[in-house]
């Protein structure tokens, strides 16, 4: 079974570490392999995917848009979402698909985190809209507000009420839950006035989400933990895309335990 990781850059990526320990544990004779491919190369990897018959891909940023263009099949939720994050190889037909949405819904479920209470999304790019479908689908009332109100505003075709930034202290107020979804608390640099920047006084006791896991606790969850909220990382959303994109690849009941222990 060959898999792979394709995107730029991929040399951080855990993903590799979660798969390899699940193909090991199940005995199965397989590769997951790494494959950094630059913006503007995707056409050629895609051709050296194809000549290699790999059985199945994750793909990453910046690839999940342009990827669709080369596919025999997108499921719907792929096409909701407008991205795709994992390719199977069915029979030589390509079929992409996201496991992001329902990855992040099952993350939230494991830590009995309710993923159908009212909640805010903050952050209105690709890991954004995966969120908003999951929750939609959940049975959430979603809002959603971003940095350009314009972003935000795109969402709303997945069932999300966009809401000004300028209102962020109505959004936390009517909150049970608050997603992070922006890339801001990735580094000190942005993370530190970003979350400085957040009304933190109307949050009350709602689950506060970050969907970066590095670092760990990303500035935005050490802030929360302060104010005593139930949080949680990347890192469950990160496991449960994978397993699902696992047991899409090789039929078998993903090992969770073992992809947990190797991120
Ligand atoms: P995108 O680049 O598509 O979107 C980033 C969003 O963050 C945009 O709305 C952007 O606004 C906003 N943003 C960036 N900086 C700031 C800031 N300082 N203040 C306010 N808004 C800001 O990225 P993705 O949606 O793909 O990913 C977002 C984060 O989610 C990433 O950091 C990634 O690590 C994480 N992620 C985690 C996953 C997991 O499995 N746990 C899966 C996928 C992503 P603008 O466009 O105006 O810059």
């Amino acid at each position: 079974m060959r898999l792979a990781l394709v995107g730029w850059p991929v040399a951080h990526s855990k993903s590799p570490a979660m798969h390899r320990a699940a193909l090991a544990e199940l005995g199965l004779d397989g590769t997951y392999e790494v494959l950094p491919v630059p913006p503007g190369g995707l056409s050629g990897a895609v051709g050296a995917l194809r000549d290699a018959k790999v059985d199945g891909f994750n793909i990453t940023v910046p690839h999940k848009q342009a990827v669709r263009s080369y596919l025999d099949h997108e499921e719907p939720i792929a096409t909701r979402i407008g991205a795709v994050n994992t390719v199977i190889n069915l029979g030589g037909q390509w079929v992409g698909t996201n496991t992001d949405a329902e990855g992040f819904v099952r993350g939230l479920r494991e830590a009995s985190i309710d993923p159908a209470a009212p909640t805010l999304v903050l952050g209105a790019g690709g890991a954004a809209r995966a969120v908003v479908a999951g929750l939609v689908d959940a049975g959430a009332a979603v809002q959603i507000a971003a940095r350009r109100d314009a972003q935000a505003r795109e969402l709303a075709s997945l069932g999300a009420e966009p809401r000004p930034w300028s209102d962020l202290e109505g959004c936390f107020e009517r909150a049970e839950m608050v997603v992070q979804a922006t890339s801001a608390t990735l580094s000190d640099e942005s993370a530190v006035p970003f979350v400085d920047s957040l009304p933190w006084s109307h949050v009350g006791s709602a689950v506060c989400v970050d969907l970066v896991y590095q670092p760990r606790p990303t500035r935005f969850i050490e802030r929360a933990q302060t104010l005593g909220c139930t949080t949680q990382d990347g890192l469950p959303m990160l496991l449960h895309q994978g397993v699902l994109a696992f047991e899409r690849w090789t039929g078998h009941p993903a090992p969770i335990a073992v992809m947990r222990a190797a991120l």
